[in-house]
Parts: C-alpha cells; sequence; structure tokens
C-alpha cells in the first residue's frame, strides 16, 4: 500500500441507501459515507458534493463505479446507457447516474446492476474466486441475481431477472397469490420478505423452527439453483440477503437443491451453494471492481 496507489470512486446506488466510497483496494478503504435515497437530483447531488470533498483530502481519482438498483440500460451504445430505467420506485424512472458521476468526477465509469457488481467482486475477491461462471444472489425485499462468466458481469438485451423466474408450488402453498406486481406468483412474488410476510405476518426467522414457511421458501430457492445449474453451471451460487440470514435456511435450502438436482449436476452442494464470503462489503466492492475494470478498459489494457 503506497501513497501512488490509485484512488476509485465507488458508489452503491441502493432503494434506501447510498453508499459512497474512496477506495484503493478492498483492504484499503480511505473513506466512507451514507445518503438516504430520496430524490435523483437531490441524492446525487449529496453524493458528489461529498466525493468533490473527499477528492480534495485524499487526492485524485482513476476511475469511477456504480453498483446500482435496476432495472438499467447497460448498453454501451445505447443513448440511455447508465440510466436506471423503468423501476416502480417513485420518481426514479428513466435517472442518468453515470452521465453526473462522469461530469463531475472526468474519469472513466463502470456501471452495473448491484447483483452484477456483488458477483463479479465475489469472482474477484470473495466466495467466488477461481471460478469461470458464478451467481450472486439476494434474497431479500426483492430477489435478484448476477452472473459473471469469464470474468464478465451478464447481460444482453438487459440484465438478468432472476428474481422473476417462474417457479413450481409447494403443495402446501396453492392459495397465496403472491405479490410481484407483473407476475403474482414468480419467484420473486412467492418468496421475497414482503411475499413471506403477506402470508405469515412475520418475517421467516421470526417464525418458530417447525413453521412450514421454512420448507416453503427452501423448496422456492432450491428451484431457482437447479434452474441456474441448468442453465449455466455455475461453480459457485452465493446466497445473500436478509430472508438468507435466517438461521437453518442454507442448509434446508442445500438440502432442498440436493433433491430436486436427482443427483444430476456436478459439484458437492456444499462448496456450491455457499453463503457470500465479501458479506456487507460486496455492494461497495462491486462498485470497486466496476471502477477497476473501467479503468482497465479506458487504458487499452481491459
Ligand atoms: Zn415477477
Amino acid at each position: 500500500m503506497t501513497a501512488a496507489a490509485p484512488l476509485y470512486a465507488c458508489i452503491e446506488a441502493g432503494g434506501t441507501k447510498f453508499v459512497a466510497g474512496l477506495v484503493a483496494e478492498p483492504a484499503d478503504v480511505r473513506a466512507t459515507a451514507r445518503f438516504p435515497t430520496t430524490s435523483p437530483d437531490a441524492t446525487i447531488a449529496a453524493v458528489l458534493g461529498w466525493f468533490a470533498d473527499a477528492v480534495a483530502r485524499h487526492g485524485a481519482v482513476r476511475a469511477a463505479g456504480i453498483a446500482s438498483f435496476g432495472p438499467l440500460s447497460l448498453d454501451r451504445s445505447a443513448p440511455d446507457w447508465g440510466h436506471i430505467t423503468a423501476t416502480p420506485k417513485p420518481g426514479w424512472s428513466n435517472t442518468d447516474l453515470a452521465g453526473p458521476v462522469a461530469a463531475a468526477l472526468r474519469v472513466p465509469v463502470g456501471f452495473d446492476t448491484d447483483v452484477n457488481g456483488a458477483a463479479l467482486a465475489e469472482v474477484r475477491w470473495g466466495a467466488g474466486a477461481g471460478q469461470r461462471i458464478a451467481v450472486y444472489l439476494t434474497i431479500g425485499t426483492g430477489i435478484g441475481g448476477g452472473a459473471v462468466v469469464g470474468g464478465t458481469p451478464l447481460y444482453g438485451l438487459g440484465h438478468p431477472e432472476m428474481g422473476h423466474m417462474r417457479i413450481a408450488r409447494h403443495i402446501d402453498d396453492r392459495d397465496f397469490a403472491g405479490v410481484c406486481p407483473f407476475h403474482g406468483d414468480c419467484l420473486e412474488g412467492l418468496a421475497s420478505g414482503p411475499a413471506i410476510n403477506a402470508r405469515w405476518g412475520a418475517s421467516l426467522s421470526d417464525l418458530p423452527a417447525d413453521h412450514p414457511g421454512h420448507a416453503i421458501i427452501a423448496h422456492y430457492i432450491a428451484q431457482l439453483i437447479v434452474n441456474l445449474q441448468g442453465v449455466m453451471a455455475p461453480g459457485r451460487i452465493m446466497l445473500g440477503g436478509g430472508v438468507m440470514a435466517t438461521p437453518g435456511l442454507l442448509d434446508r435450502v442445500r438440502i432442498a437443491a440436493t433433491a430436486l438436482g436427482g443427483g444430476y449436476f456436478a459439484g458437492d452442494p456444499a462448496q456450491v451453494i455457499v453463503a457470500p464470503g465479501l458479506g456487507e462489503r460486496a455492494g461497495l466492492l462491486g462498485a470497486l471492481a466496476l471502477a477497476m475494470d473501467a479503468a482497465a478498459a479506458a487504458s487499452g489494457s481491459g
């Protein structure tokens, strides 16, 4: 760690808070700050004001990275690249995030979903290290997934929307309509935190250990896992988010996924289906990985 280590401006853009950081590497975070997510103008102005002060104190940055809630436009050739697109979050549809950051800091900007960023950080520094294909999932207020293939976050027409996968009903969960405004009983509609609360009036971790909700939610998450195994054969599937903090749930998911997989998919479930290695840091370090890749691409080495 030298004084000459390049610094990166990292932004974890969440639906309830933005986290900004001036970071040299994962073990060398120079400064961080949190800002409540209010209106786009106020939130972005607060973050950029903080960076102006942080850069004055700590030095200029080489690149910026933004790991954001979505949906996002990720196609660099599209006129709306760098924008949050049609989000249900009031006031945030069609918000340009990358543009104001690039204009204020005058550096290359990396931009991706929070879960793609987290997947990239986990592959580089965490539980996904050494894997050619790895998936990061968050099971919480919403359900989202990001994937890294050969070191690159996956996107196509849009980015993956793994939370909206269609799944089969648990035999003891036939009547609940689901909470997804688009699909009703997609995975997020059945297994997200709000879906759990809507059915049983409590979070999964507050339900008794013998409540049937534990097996039902594990069954749904296990379907997501075996579907991902069938589509892309990830070496690691990392499960984060508030619902996954429920004691015993990770083990239940492994057991249910093993049963659903029927012994067909490669890999030891205890090695493939894991908790994230970076914990709460995956968001900001995702932005760091995106910033580093943007710097490498701009210098022609990426
Ligand atoms: Zn849905």
